[in-house]
């Protein structure tokens, strides 16, 4: 597998969709999804510059990030439990996946625990789909001001994963709802909330056109996963 050409690929892509978009190639941070993978496949990405790494398993992140370099940084964004919330806080500079109020409050008691902040997304699911995770608009939209009141949360955006399809475009109205759901967010907060975290290998580029700050990306840099994940 040649990961830097894998990379330098998907960088020429963000730059061709940031073009289009008339975005500069600096507003879309590229987030390795690395799930599955080993340390090593982790570390020749490094090498290659990449420093922000994402898992969607708590334990898997617990055993791999140990065994790389300490200068990579990692978000979190696959669902949470709350009995896996310390070892999230003490592991992630983001939690993208916080679904639930209850949720967000054990997340606040954790960090203030560990005397830290801990900077977040709201996830949505925006199509219900009952096989993800994810807030619905509207329970999200309810839950707003106390989840902002949580004095060691941090909210930067919102994310998604919308429903799939093998057809790029069809996935954009999702991309634009998550947008226009951050603007209400904005305006119901009175404060702005930078990250869309949306798009991953079969949609960022579209993703991108539709306001994406962070893509989740891991086929195309990774190839395929087997079903099993990595002992690390
Ligand atoms: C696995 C995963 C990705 C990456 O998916 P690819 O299609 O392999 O790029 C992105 N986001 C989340 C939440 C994931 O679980």
């Amino acid at each position: 597998m040649d990961w830097a050409a894998n990379l330098e690929s998907v960088q020429e892509r963000i730059r061709t969709a940031c073009d289009r978009a008339g975005r500069a190639v600096d507003s879309v941070a590229l987030l390795a999804v690395a799930k599955t993978h080993s340390a090593d496949a982790v570390q020749t990405l490094a090498a290659c510059g990449v420093r922000l790494f994402g898992e969607n398993k708590v334990q898997e992140a617990k055993a791999k990030i140990p065994l790389c370099s300490s200068r990579l940084r990692w978000h979190l964004i696959g669902h949470l439990q709350t009995n896996k919330v310390r070892d999230a806080v003490a592991l992630f500079e983001m939690i993208q996946s916080v679904d639930s109020l209850r949720l967000a409050r054990e997340i606040n008691q954790r960090a203030e625990q560990a005397a830290k902040q801990m900077p977040i997304l709201l996830e949505v699911n925006l199509a219900g789909e009952a096989s993800k995770f994810g807030y619905a608009p509207d329970q999200l939209r309810a839950e707003l001001r106390e989840l902002n009141a949580l004095p060691r949360l941090e909210i930067h955006g919102l994310m998604t994963v919308p429903p799939w399809s093998p057809v790029p475009e069809r996935v954009r109205p999702y991309f634009r709802q998550l947008r226009e759901l951050r603007q209400q967010c904005e305006d119901q907060l009175g404060a702005p909330l930078p990250e869309l975290s949306m798009g991953m290998t079969g949609d960022f580029e579209v993703a991108i056109e539709e306001g994406a700050t962070l893509v989740r990306i891991g086929t195309a840099l990774f190839g395929q996963r087997t079903s099993r994940p990595a002992s690390a």
